[in-house]
């Protein structure tokens, strides 16, 4: 590092990167690392179960990046990335929200501990009766 440094490729005329720093350009580059961070959580989640799969995290990372990357475009003024961000965070509240939903919807098989739909009859991991569904839709039903 300390010839990289030497050279000026990192630090030029005391710009780190090449960049001017100062405190509303580190809010914009949390923004973006926080923003492209649930690229890698949306990934990893799906390598992990094999399949697509879109974690909570992710729509929380959209949000704080997205809350983040539209203060620092109103602080810059800058009408084109204002309206990039300005509603992009509606789909990521509404995602965050029937991911809510949906978990409060949800059964857990007592044998392997996999979660379902609370419509299912079975598990469909290991096929065990899921009875957990009955008592949950007479709640549900009482409670509507
Ligand atoms: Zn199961």
């Amino acid at each position: 590092m300390e010839w990289l440094a030497g050279s000026g490729l990192i630090w030029i005329e005391g710009r780190f990167l090449g960049i001017e720093w100062h405190v509303w350009k580190v809010v914009g580059w949390v923004g973006n690392a926080i923003f492209f961070s649930r690229f890698i959580v949306q990934w990893y989640a799906t390598e992990r179960q094999r399949r697509v799969v879109v974690p909570q995290a992710f729509w929380w990372l959209s949000l704080t990046g997205s809350l983040i990357l539209l203060s620092y475009a109103l602080q810059k003024r800058d009408s084109v990335f204002i309206a990039g961000q300005a509603f992009s965070w509606i789909p990521y509240l509404r995602n965050l929200w029937i991911h809510r939903r949906n978990k409060s919807f949800q059964i857990t098989c007592p044998a392997c501990s996999r979660n379902s739909p609370s419509d299912y009859r079975h598990c469909p991991e290991c096929g065990k009766m899921l009875s957990g569904a009955s008592d949950k839709e007479s709640v549900l039903s009482k409670g509507h």
